[in-house]
C-alpha cells in the first residue's frame, strides 16, 4: 500500500502495488499525489520498464488523477479502466472539466488529469482478467453505485478485494462511511455491489480511502446497512437542507467516522457535503 497524500493528508488515499512478474499498480492517486507516488515505486524498486499494468478503480480524479504521468515514466504499462471510463482518460477535457465543477474551490488540492494515448488503455467489461504472473490473475468485477464507471480489482489468489470507493470509506483511524459524490449516484446499484464483493467472502478487503479494513465482512455488511440509512435519508430529498438533516440524523458523520481527525478530514475533503450533492442527483434522476 502507498499511501499518495492527498492534500498532503496521511490516511486518505490509497494505492496499491501487487507485485509479480507483471506488477500491477491499483489506482494511482490525485495528479497532485504524483510525486508521491513516483517515490513510493522507485524505493519499491520498480524501474521504468517494470509497471505492466495501471488499474484503475474508476476515474474520480483522486483515483485516476496521476495516470498520464504514471504511463509516460512507466512506458511498458497498461492502463486498464472500465469500459465507461476509457475514452476520458484519452481525451480528459469533459472529465476535468466537469470535476473541477464538482470540486470547487477544492479544485487545487486533486490538479487535474494528463492524457494517455488511446492504444495504451485497455476498455475492460465485467469479468477482464489481467495476469500478473503465472497462476494469479486479477479480475475486475463492475460494482457500480458510486459510479457507473466503478470496478473492484479482486486478487483471486490472495482473496484480497480492492474495493475502491464500493463500500465506503474509512479514513485512517476512523470508521466507516459512505462516500457518494455526484454525479451518478445509484444506491440500488450500490447495493448490488456490496453484496457481490460479500460474496466472495474476502480474505482481505482493501479500501482506497484508506487500507486494508479489520473485518471485511463486518465491513461489508456495515456498508449494506449505511447504504439503507442512506436510502431513508434520500426520502427527504432533493431539497438539499432537507436532505441534510436527513443525513445527519440517519447517519451522523461525528459519530459514525467516529475519530476527530478523520471527521475533520472529511469536512476538510468537502467529502461529506459531496454525499448531499450525490444523493440529491440520485432523487432528481428519473
Ligand atoms: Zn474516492
Amino acid at each position: 500500500m502507498i499511501d499518495t497524500l492527498l492534500a498532503g493528508l496521511e490516511g486518505v488515499t490509497a494505492s496499491y502495488l501487487v507485485a509479480g512478474d507483471r506488477p500491477a499498480l491499483i489506482d494511482t492517486g490525485a495528479r497532485t499525489s504524483a510525486p508521491v507516488l513516483r517515490a513510493a515505486l522507485s524505493e519499491a524498486g520498480l524501474e521504468a520498464g517494470d509497471l505492466a499494468w495501471i488499474v484503475l478503480t474508476h476515474i474520480h480524479l483522486d483515483h485516476c488523477g496521476a495516470t498520464g504521468i504514471a504511463a509516460a515514466a512507466f512506458p511498458r504499462a497498461t492502463v486498464v479502466v472500465n469500459r465507461r471510463g476509457a475514452r476520458h482518460l484519452a481525451e480528459p477535457g469533459r472529465l476535468v472539466a466537469a470535476s473541477a465543477a464538482v470540486y470547487g474551490r477544492r479544485w487545487s488540492l486533486y490538479g487535474g488529469l494528463d492524457r494517455t494515448a488511446a492504444d495504451r488503455i485497455v476498455a475492460a467489461e465485467d469479468g477482464h482478467r489481467l495476469s500478473v504472473g503465472p497462476g494469479r490473475d486479477l479480475v475486475m468485477l463492475e460494482t457500480t453505485g458510486h459510479a457507473r464507471h466503478h470496478m473492484s480489482v479482486h486478487d483471486e489468489a490472495t482473496g484480497t478485494v480492492f474495493a475502491g470507493d464500493a463500500a465506503g470509506a474509512r479514513l485512517a483511524g476512523g470508521g466507516l462511511y459512505p462516500t457518494m459524490p455526484p454525479p451518478d449516484v445509484d444506491l440500488d446499484a450500490g447495493a448490488r455491489s456490496v453484496g457481490r464483493l460479500a460474496a466472495l467472502a474476502p480474505v482481505r478487503l482493501c479500501l482506497a480511502h484508506f487500507g486494508p479494513v479489520p473485518d471485511p465482512a463486518a465491513d461489508l455488511a456495515l456498508a449494506a446497512d449505511q447504504l439503507g440509512r442512506l436510502r431513508a435519508a434520500a426520502a427527504a430529498g432533493p431539497d438539499r437542507e432537507a436532505l441534510r438533516r436527513a443525513l445527519a440524523d440517519e447517519l451522523p458523520l461525528e459519530a459514525t467516522a467516529a475519530d476527530p481527525r478523520s471527521v475533520a478530514r472529511w469536512k476538510r475533503l468537502g467529502w461529506a457535503d459531496a454525499n448531499v450533492e450525490g444523493l440529491a442527483g440520485w432523487v432528481e434522476r428519473p
